[in-house]
């Protein structure tokens, strides 16, 4: 696939400080996109898999949960709220930089 059709897809921002752990996005997650942390409990993106259904966006019960396009840049400047499934392939890779840079995302992902 390439770059700009990875690029069309804007993902989503979570807060882990205001997530409860409750696992609702989890579940409605149609893609398995979203995973708890295994010491945390907090929710977590998988990058790679999200396709922009945003079904998580609207059944979080605190609203931790956002478009990145409407994220607050405090959030997108938190580390560790999302991580990849795998290693990138160069196109991946590019889309990444480029959805970093269109929204302002500067938090890094989980290790
Ligand atoms: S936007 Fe859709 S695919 Fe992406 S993490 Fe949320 S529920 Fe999953
Ligand atoms: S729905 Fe919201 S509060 Fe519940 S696990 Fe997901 S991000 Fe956390």
């Amino acid at each position: 696939m390439a770059a700009e059709e990875l690029l069309k897809y804007q993902r989503i921002v979570i807060d882990q400080d205001t997530c409860i752990s409750c696992g609702a996005c989890v579940s409605v997650c149609p893609a398995g996109a979203l995973e708890l942390d295994e010491e945390t409990a907090k929710a977590r993106l998988i990058w790679d898999k999200c396709v922009d259904d945003f079904s998580c966006v609207d059944v979080c019960p605190v609203y931790c949960i956002y478009k990145t396009s409407e994220a607050p840049d405090e959030h997108k400047a938190k580390d560790g709220w999302y991580r990849f499934s795998r290693e990138l392939s160069e196109e991946e890779k590019q889309a990444f930089e480029q959805w970093r840079q269109q929204y302002g995302v500067t938090g890094n992902p989980a290790q």
